[in-house]
């Protein structure tokens, strides 16, 4: 499989691209923002992917506010949507657009409760293990705020982050299985939009003594 079609879409899906990604049964999601701060830094960019490999990355302008069509698709029952590190994503996807993201399936998640002979879980460590491919992260960090100039670098880089994850989930989902973990995993899965709370409000570590 590789990605087999790529388009750009200003503020919002198209009702087109939209009505497709409302028929899969799962979609990968991921997002570029101007940092690791919630509250300080913005969303920039979000990178969708359908199981055909059909990838949108839907660019955020300064001071949106909604994106009712990627709303719809993001709070869809019927749609699983797959993200590495849910927890960032979806904060973002909450305070800055809105969003109430279900259901939820996080790969890293997956990964440590799968993956207990390692404590690389990290997407280029999971895409090198079960894919045998090597990612080039070198985009990572870069300047995602100027979106009307993204390089074809940064957009590659972008299709990139999505376009693996429906396979690390079916993987990472026979391992689960095999380890008896998936219970587990999907009452992880479940929690996360109250850990997002937890976050946003700001309290830290309120599960401990
Ligand atoms: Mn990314």
């Amino acid at each position: 499989m590789s990605i087999t079609n790529f388009q750009v879409c200003e503020e919002d899906l198209s009702p087109a691209i939209l009505a497709g990604y409302l028929e899969s049964e799962a979609i990968a999601v991921d997002t570029e923002t101007m940092g690791l701060n919630p509250w300080r830094d913005r969303l920039c960019l979000v990178q969708l992917c359908d199981p055909t490999g059909n990838v949108t990355a839907i660019r955020i302008p300064k001071g949106q506010l909604q994106a009712p069509n990627l709303k719809r698709l993001m709070e869809a029952e019927s749609v699983v949507k797959i993200f590495h590190f849910a927890r960032f994503d979806v904060t973002q996807l909450r305070h800055r657009l809105g969003i109430e993201t279900k259901p939820i399936f996080c790969t890293k998640i997956a990964s440590k409760l799968a993956r207990t002979y390692t404590s690389s879980h990290g997407l280029k460590s999971l895409v090198q293990e079960l894919e045998g491919i090597e990612l080039d992260k070198t985009a990572q960090s870069s300047d995602w705020g100027n979106l009307e100039n993204l390089s074809e670098e940064q957009l590659q880089y972008a299709a990139n982050d999505v376009f693996y994850l429906h396979n690390l989930r079916s993987k990472l989902t026979k391992m689960l299985e095999r380890e008896e973990r998936w219970e587990l995993a999907k009452d992880c899965f479940s929690c996360l939009p109250v850990l997002i709370s937890l976050d946003l409000m700001q309290y830290k570590d309120i599960f401990e003594h």
